[in-house]
């Protein structure tokens, strides 16, 4: 009875079929998945803003001995080094022994911005016993979502002499938060018959902050008033310090377990820090000499990635212009002999909606970190698309290391798609192949991974970048 009929033989021997990680591990496995998971969740709860992601991961860089790096300073084989461009995005690696030109240098590219909702620049007003602050949304949500929940608020107040104050409300407990209204269903009779695109429009999510009078007579907009005293008094800020700021709400849940079995991991912002721990994690953990390595955390994916910092800016090519010249070597050489991971989120088939998916050809969530050769949609539009040789010597780096993967496009081809910042390191003439994490309702506010999912990320960057 054990022996295998010839026909099973040949189905295994020949036909390729996609592994469950949880299925494949055992209880050792199983358990280091699990732990990872928590320094992740850590991570996450600490990284709500491209800017807070930035300084968890120099805290996590600095206790691995990395230190701080400036355009200009000297370079040397053995330096770990991060650049922090603007508190926004920040840029890590090691050099190693190998001939550079040769080798070239390992690249993992991962964004830390996610959709949120920024502040306008005049945000504050008061209408009919409530207070307000006016948003404009950023990167692609589905805007009714964002209301009536618990939302935090992050970020920062530059004011005029250059003082920078730091803004976190809602994440502690005992902080108040702040909310978006919306329609009672008693009322809603004509909203509920529009489309989900536009029940909710952009400007309707204001925020509510507050509803208690300022106690003057004299004075009008009192409940703003109160409000803008209680920032004065706990932040030295006037209304005019709004126009040099960048706040954003967030939702204000913190990372939390899914599930009986607690496999799934529910966060704010898996898109797409969910590749960014591990790719931070993965060249934090490398101790090998050999390899010149470098992770890249942007900023401003979500939007485009324009500005100086996102991955449209020159920043990543200055950086190797700099090492290269450090070494001696040709930057444009350099360029040519190297190799990047783009690392970002793709859409987890989800069997509620499965008219969007094409089965054979999505990421199954728990079967391993995706690979996606080619973006875009309708017609591959809009990407770089790998070649066959890149993702040939991917395959054998994963088979080599043990790492579970598979292989995906964004649902149906005419479904739509997506985009990431393959296409601007492959035009730089740096190889460029998709990887990432799949994540089940993408760019809601509370999205969801699984645990082995993240781990087989981290294992595919640590296999690539040591
Ligand atoms: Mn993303
Ligand atoms: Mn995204």
């Amino acid at each position: 009875m054990s022996e295998k009929t010839m026909g099973k033989e040949m189905m295994d021997k020949l036909a390729y079929k996609k592994k469950n990680v949880f299925e494949e591990a055992d209880a050792e496995k199983i358990k280091a998945i699990y732990d990872y998971a928590e320094g992740y969740m850590a991570y996450l709860d600490a990284s709500k803003t491209e800017r807070e992601a930035v300084l968890t991961s120099v805290a996590l860089a600095e206790k691995a001995g990395y230190t701080e790096y400036k355009l200009g300073d000297k370079l040397a084989v053995g330096d770990k080094k991060y650049y922090n461009n603007r508190g926004k995005s920040l840029i890590l690696f090691k050099i190693g022994t190998n001939d550079l030109e040769k080798d070239g240098i390992r690249i993992v590219a991962s964004h830390i911005d996610s959709p949120r909702l920024d502040l306008k620049q005049v945000p504050m007003y008061e209408d009919s016993g409530m207070a307000f602050l006016k948003t404009h949304y950023y990167g692609g949500i589905k805007k009714y979502q964002w209301t009536a929940t618990p939302l935090s608020l992050h970020g920062v107040v530059v004011k005029a002499d250059g003082e920078v104050v730091n803004i976190v409300i809602g994440e502690d407990p005992k902080d108040p938060v702040f909310y978006i209204n919306d329609l009672l269903p008693h009322l809603a009779s004509k909203q509920v018959a529009e489309s989900l695109g536009t029940a909710i429009s952009g400007e309707t999510l204001n925020i509510l902050i507050g509803g208690l009078p300022y106690n003057d007579s004299e004075v009008s907009d009192k409940i703003k008033l109160t409000a803008l005293s209680y920032l004065n008094e706990k932040y030295g800020i006037t209304e005019e310090d709004f126009l040099s700021a960048e706040l954003s709400l967030v939702p204000a849940a913190p990372a939390r377990n899914v599930g009986f079995d607690g496999a799934l991991i529910a966060a704010y912002g898996h898109d797409d820090r969910v590749c960014s721990y591990p790719a931070l994690t993965a060249l934090l953990a490398t101790e090998t000499n050999e390899r010149t390595s470098m992770v890249v955390l942007a900023d401003k994916e979500e939007v485009g990635s324009m500005g100086v910092s996102g991955m449209q800016s020159n920043i990543v090519v200055d950086i190797i212009d700099e090492i290269s010249a450090a070494l001696g070597k040709n930057s444009r050489v350099v360029r040519s002999s190297s190799k990047c991971l783009s690392a970002d989120v793709n859409a987890a088939f989800d069997p509620n909606f499965a008219d969007v998916y094409e089965k054979r050809n999505s990421a199954m969530i728990s079967c391993g970190t995706v690979l996606s050769k080619y973006t875009g949609s309708r017609g591959k539009s809009g990407t770089s698309d790998a070649s066959a040789e890149l993702v040939a010597f991917v395959r054998k780096l994963f088979a080599d290391n043990g790492v579970i993967w598979q292989t995906a496009e964004l649902g149906k081809i005419d479904a739509g798609g997506g985009g990431t910042v393959a296409m601007y390191v492959a035009n730089r003439n740096i190889d460029t192949v998709d990887l990432g994490v799949p994540v089940i309702s993408m760019h809601a506010p509370y999205e969801v991974v699984s645990k082995a999912d993240v781990y087989s990320t981290y294992e595919a960057c640590l296999a690539f970048v040591k």
